[in-house]
């Protein structure tokens, strides 16, 4: 990526602020999924390792600036002390005097996790004293929550202005990954998008319909496709306000000569119920007292027929409900489908909150070229945008002078 790394910079001895991504999903304090506390490890043990100290911050949730104690660091510090075979301190607050005491102890090698950061309406606000007061924790400023790049918030964006600001490993990696998607991937470039909606995705959609040759639409996103064509579809899950989007998206893709595949067949449900009975039927044949869960067998083989032809592959949103079992074989098989096209020198990348779970799930991440740790920042980055937090980073060729010495 053109911006300096952890790798470029003589961190030894240095205080330095790392913005981790380390917003996992919770049950009840119970981590769920841990991917983005280990995705977020290369760059601290790095830091660590060339004798740093580490000032770690993130967000958890939506406490919209109030400390809220379901969302408290603590289960993700616990987590990272495993992970790391030591036990991680952290702080009763993202700042404040007991914070900069804290931070005055760390040696080299030191770790310290403050508590979460949006606990402060001031870091969402991207307010300029408490990006100075963050920064003046630290020398050096390493931005690796890839995830939350594409908010202009006080730790991704407002902290720039007073450090020295590079990237970490996995915002480079992600970085690299998706560029590859945008710089002359190799062709045919084909994307499967899914979900449960249009709204929210017409942007990527549109990007993708410029830089595809064939957009394959599952999921209940397809459920609006299929409704703006006239089709009937039960109870499904459409988005009326969506259909005038949908008809647009068709017919660009008709002026640009984009191949837009939807479903042929579906499995339907009476509801989304782990318990609920499914069968399959034809697209048009879909019953008043029933919704569309699942892509259908038809679909699934009409979809990878295509796909096989792909020499790079970019997939967001599941194909059904993935949730219930009797939902999840549409999404299932699109995973292992596209994991087998890594192994024949296909690009493969996953981007996405609930496709990488999936993929996850079955245990496929690492059979794919890149699965991305950004939900939003993965396709804000596929549309073209600049992410502010990747923006803020200083170029490749800057020079770095750090204040503070050695401590
Ligand atoms: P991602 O996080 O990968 O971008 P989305 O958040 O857009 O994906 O959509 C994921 C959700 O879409 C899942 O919770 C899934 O149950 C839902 N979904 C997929 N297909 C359908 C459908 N046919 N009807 C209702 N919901 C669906
Ligand atoms: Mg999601």
């Amino acid at each position: 990526m053109d911006a300096k790394t952890v790798r470029d910079v003589d961190v030894g001895g240095k205080r330095v602020f790392v913005r981790a991504d380390l917003n996992v999903p919770l049950d009840d304090n119970r981590i769920t999924d841990d991917n983005r506390i280990r995705a977020s490890l290369p760059t601290i043990v790095y830091l660590l390792e060339h004798g740093a100290s580490v000032v770690l911050a993130s967000h958890l949730g939506r406490p919209k600036g109030k400390v809220n104690d379901a969302l408290r660091l603590r289960p993700v510090a616990e987590r990272l002390g495993q992970l790391l075979g030591r036990p991680v301190r952290m702080t009763g607050d993202a700042l404040g005097p007991g914070v900069q005491v804290a931070v005055d102890k760390l040696q080299p090698g030191d770790l310290l996790l403050l508590e979460n950061l949006r606990f402060h309406a001031a870091e969402e606000a991207n307010d300029p004293e408490f990006a100075e007061a963050l920064a003046g924790l630290a020398d050096l400023y390493v931005n690796d929550a890839f995830g939350a790049a594409h908010r202009a918030h006080a730790s991704t964006e407002g902290i720039t202005h007073h450090l020295p600001a590079v990237a970490g490993l996995l915002m480079e990696r992600e970085v690299d990954a998706l560029t590859r998607l945008l710089v002359r991937p190799a062709r045919p470039f084909h994307a499967v998008i899914g979900g449960a909606k249009v709204s929210g995705k017409l942007e990527v959609l549109e990007a993708l319909l410029s830089r595809c040759q064939a957009v394959l639409v599952g999921g209940g996103m397809a459920n609006t496709f299929l409704a703006a064509k006239g089709i009937e579809l039960g109870k499904s899950l459409v988005e009326e306000d969506q259909l005038g989007a949908a008809e647009h998206i068709m017919s660009e893709a008709r002026r640009k000569r984009v191949r837009l595949m939807l479903p042929t067949d579906a499995v339907v449900a009476p509801q989304i119920h782990h318990r609920a009975r499914v069968r399959t039927v034809t697209i048009g044949e879909v019953p008043k007292d029933m919704m569309v869960v699942d892509i259908g067998p038809e679909t699934l083989t009409a979809f990878t027929e295509h796909l096989a032809k792909a020499q790079t592959i970019f997939w967001n949103g599941p194909m059904g409900v993935f949730e219930m079992p009797q939902m999840a074989d549409g999404t299932n098989a699109m995973a292992r489908f596209i994991a087998g096209r890594t192994a024949k020198g296909v690009v493969t990348v996953v981007g996405g909150g609930d496709s990488v779970a999936a993929v996850e799930q079955l245990g496929l991440a690492d059979r794919m070229t890149h699965v991305s740790t950004g939900g939003g920042a993965s396709l804000e980055f596929l549309e073209g945008k600049t992410l502010p937090g990747v923006a803020a980073l200083l170029p490749a060729d800057a020079e770095i002078e750090l204040d503070g010495g050695s401590r």
